[in-house]
């Protein structure tokens, strides 16, 4: 891959027009100040200044085979010379080989695959196909997780973003999922918080009236809102309470999905098939925006004779889905699901651990993978974040002391209030695996002078 020369005078032109007209994502516009970012290779980019830092957030969580794969780059141009477009009602090659591929990995009889743009959109149709298959109105999601920025998913999303919607969304109704570090149940071990987060969900279905409820919506493995792995059966615990109610469980893997977490599916990791699961990310390392929706047989069936009300142009853009189709066959070929497990194991999850000890900022390492999290605390005792939750200016200091210290040793971290995320991409070699966490404990020293 050709790298050009560092041109400083490129980078401030480039950067120049983002500010004049770029209107960016979540952010107050005149507070930001985004990196001109001129090039990208594997688990790595640079700026216009020749500054290279290995990128250990994956963009945001979805270059699951780093940038720039030559083969996936290859199939898109392909696919551009052959067919770049067609409308979704035709059968075109790259998209039933996509869906086909897909279906092939998804667990159970999770067959039909219903391609989106990207990931909140997958989880506006899962809870539609959810609604129309049950008749009933209401659908019950986590608090402290993240499922999309447009209306309804933003509203099922467990976090304030979604309070800057204008009105919420009529029968969203949030639950808490189990999380021991920051217990909502007063819990001391991994089995009591499991069996609380249980009870308290099926006494929140007894209360809305199971006959109302329509779908429980889950990250298989929370993301956005701190990589919280779920105890050992409280998913089956989930599956079983959807089954004794008559409730469609429905899987968020859009950021769990495609290898994150060392296994193509986090869902399973715990054996557990859900009746809905969405995807998006790291389905084709998000090289050109696809997402989806994996149907079971038996909501399949609901609209075998009865149309599904819902479509989108790009539905399976012949692009995007032959880049799905070359991501999973690089991902096959080159163990990159198995990398991310062994790594994760042996050298990530270890490395992680060892940092946790001689740093008392790092009050908890949790994860699996190459999916983790830092949270990263002012006293362990206490376990007192070490910013305040959406903390801004001078209260997000040390966070920002901390991001500046990874940046200064060449890695690009992933900061979330208070927690620093873990999620480089599923084919990291060992020597970009141990030049990243030499980065962090470096930038953890710095956070460790906030600590008290
Ligand atoms: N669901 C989960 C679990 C996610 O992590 C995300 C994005 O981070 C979404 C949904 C929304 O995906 P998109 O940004 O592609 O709409």
């Amino acid at each position: 891959t050709p790298h050009p020369q560092p041109n400083p005078q490129v980078g401030a032109a480039v950067k120049a027009a983002d500010r004049a007209h770029v209107f960016h994502s979540w952010s107050a516009q005149e507070l930001i100040d985004p990196l001109a970012v001129a090039g990208a290779e594997g688990a790595y980019f640079w700026d216009y200044d020749g500054r290279r830092y290995l990128d250990f957030t994956s963009g945001l969580v979805y270059t699951n085979i780093g940038y720039q794969h030559p083969k996936v780059v290859a199939a898109i141009q392909e696919q551009a010379a052959r067919m770049t477009t067609f409308a979704p009602a035709f059968a075109v090659e790259a998209r039933s080989e996509a869906a086909r591929l897909i279906a092939e990995r998804t667990p159970g009889d999770l067959d039909k695959i219903f391609f989106t743009n990207g990931g909140a959109d997958a989880v506006e149709h899962a809870v539609r196909m959810a609604r129309l298959h049950t008749g009933r109105p209401k659908v019950l999601s986590a608090y402290r997780s993240y499922h999309g920025g447009t209306q309804q998913a933003v509203n099922l999303t467990g976090d304030p973003r979604r309070w800057a919607s204008d009105s919420g969304t009529a029968g969203v109704v949030h639950f808490w999922a189990p999380f021991l570090y920051r217990s909502r149940f007063y819990a001391e071990t991994e089995e009591q918080e499991c069996a609380r987060a249980l009870e308290h969900l099926e006494t929140t279905i007894a209360f809305e009236g199971p006959s109302t409820v329509a779908a429980i919506v889950l990250e298989t493995i929370p993301g956005t809102a701190g990589i919280m792995v779920p105890p050992a059966g409280y998913l089956a615990g989930v599956r079983e309470l959807c089954d004794t109610y008559g409730i469609v469980l429905i899987l968020d893997e859009v950021m769990a999905g495609f290898g994150r977490t060392g296994a193509w599916f986090a869902a399973d990791l715990f054996r557990v098939v859900p009746d809905l699961m969405t995807f998006a990310k790291g389905v084709n390392s998000g090289y050109v925006p696809l997402g989806g929706v994996a149907i079971s047989q038996k909501i399949a069936e609901t609209f075998a004779r009865r149309p599904y009300p819902g479509g989108l142009t790009y539905s399976g853009h012949p692009l995007a889905c032959a880049a799905a189709v070359a991501t999973i066959e690089v991902m096959a070929q080159e163990g990159v699901v198995e990398n991310a497990a062994r790594l994760g194991a042996e050298l990530i999850g270890p490395g992680l651990r060892e940092l946790a000890e001689r740093h008392p900022s790092v009050g908890e390492v949790r994860g699996t993978g190459m999916f983790w999290a830092l949270e990263l605390v002012r006293d362990r005792e206490t376990r007192e974040p070490l910013v305040p939750y959406h903390a801004t200016g001078e209260a997000n200091a040390p966070m920002a002391a901390f991001g500046a210290a990874a940046k200064a040793h060449g890695l690009w971290p992933f900061i979330n209030m208070n927690r620093t995320h873990v999620v480089p991409p599923c084919n990291l070699t060992e020597a970009e695996a141990k030049e990243g966490l030499a980065a962090l404990d470096a930038a953890l020293s710095v956070a460790d002078e906030y600590t008290r």
